[in-house]
């Protein structure tokens, strides 16, 4: 926890507070006072670049000149390679095989270096290994996605952002990939709200953390679900291990995230992409449980792809 608070002073000049309320034909839907945190207007899109800040933040200032490389295909490549630039750090990244053109072209948009490796997430990984293993002290520093604790810390500030404003909060819900985000939310209600109900959110078509969750033993699972930030087959060993603090842990489907997806943005006025409509969903599913209650859903990010958009607006 004392790590978060050092991150919320660390990313303070760089990032200001993202807003968090509630929308009346929205609690009218849900029936549940429902507070919208919205890392969607984050400059990259998404929460993750807190943790991307705070881990560059920290890094002394030869340690940034060697660089970092890292591996992703979505909104954590974004975040490192936002906060490379922001303090001037060389940046790769290593993404597998037939990437998403757009999220290629915003990573090298902002200044970083992409390469691309492996057929999985995976086998990037172990190439962006090698890269960092390559130098001596000076090599670059390797980042992953999930098991840094200035990233945990980092993106811990959001929960401090939220309960500080909203102590009185029943729960909160968390979509989980990697399990960073749901992570941090752990930490800090169990530290400024041991009250508020921490409940995790993965999608039924890629529930590799969830059945490590459930089960204590690291699970593989297929992904088939559409929400790329939801998209991960296997588990991460710091997250699950912090994740044991959760008060719940539940699947929804695709079909009713992307219903949440149209609600958020026909009464909440807001572009989610489907992970960050993912917590609605789960509310939605559990709206007589939460009926009159006080509930923080996290819109986690924005990035809908082009064909979720088109998907979006029609009138059916
Ligand atoms: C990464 C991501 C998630 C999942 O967060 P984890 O910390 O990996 O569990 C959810 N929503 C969005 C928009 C993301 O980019």
């Amino acid at each position: 926890m004392t790590d978060v608070l050092r991150a919320a002073r660390q990313i303070a000049p760089h990032l200001p507070p993202t807003p968090s309320w509630s929308y009346p034909v929205l609690d009218a839907r849900l029936g549940a006072e429902t507070i919208v945190k919205h890392e969607n207007v984050q400059p990259t899109g998404a929460f993750k670049v807190r943790g991307g800040i705070n881990l560059l933040a920290g890094l002394p200032a030869d340690r940034r000149a060697a660089g970092v490389v890292t591996y992703s295909t979505g909104n954590h490549a974004q975040s490192i390679a936002y906060a490379a630039r922001m303090f001037g750090a060389p940046c790769t990244v290593v993404m597998p095989e037939n990437p998403n053109p757009a999220k290629v072209a915003a990573v090298r948009a902002l200044g970083a270096t992409v390469e691309i490796k492996g057929g999985t997430v995976g086998e990037a990984g172990e190439y962006a290994a090698q890269l960092a293993a390559h130098g001596d002290e000076e090599g670059p520093r390797l980042v992953s996605p999930a098991e840094d604790p200035e990233i945990i810390a980092g993106v811990g500030t959001l929960y401090l952002e939220l309960f500080a404003r909203h102590p009185e909060l029943d729960a909160v819900f968390v979509p989980v990939g990697s399990g960073t985000g749901a992570a941090a939310a752990c930490l800090v209600a169990a530290a400024v709200a041991p009250r508020c109900r921490v409940i995790a959110v993965q999608s039924e078509l890629a529930p590799a953390a969830y059945e490590t969750w459930r089960t204590g033993e690291p699970v593989r699972r297929p992904v088939r679900t559409a929400a790329d930030g939801l998209a991960t087959g296997a588990p991460f060993a710091l997250p699950q291990r912090i994740m044991r603090g959760l008060h719940d842990f539940m699947l929804v489907g695709d079909d009713d995230i992307y219903r949440a997806q149209r609600l958020l943005l026909a009464e909440g006025h807001t572009l989610a992409e489907m992970a960050g409509a993912a917590p609605l969903a789960a509310l939605a599913a559990r709206r007589e449980e939460f009926a009159g209650a006080r509930v923080a859903v996290i819109c986690t990010g924005g990035n809908a792809a082009p064909a979720e958009l088109a998907r979006l607006l029609p009138e059916d």
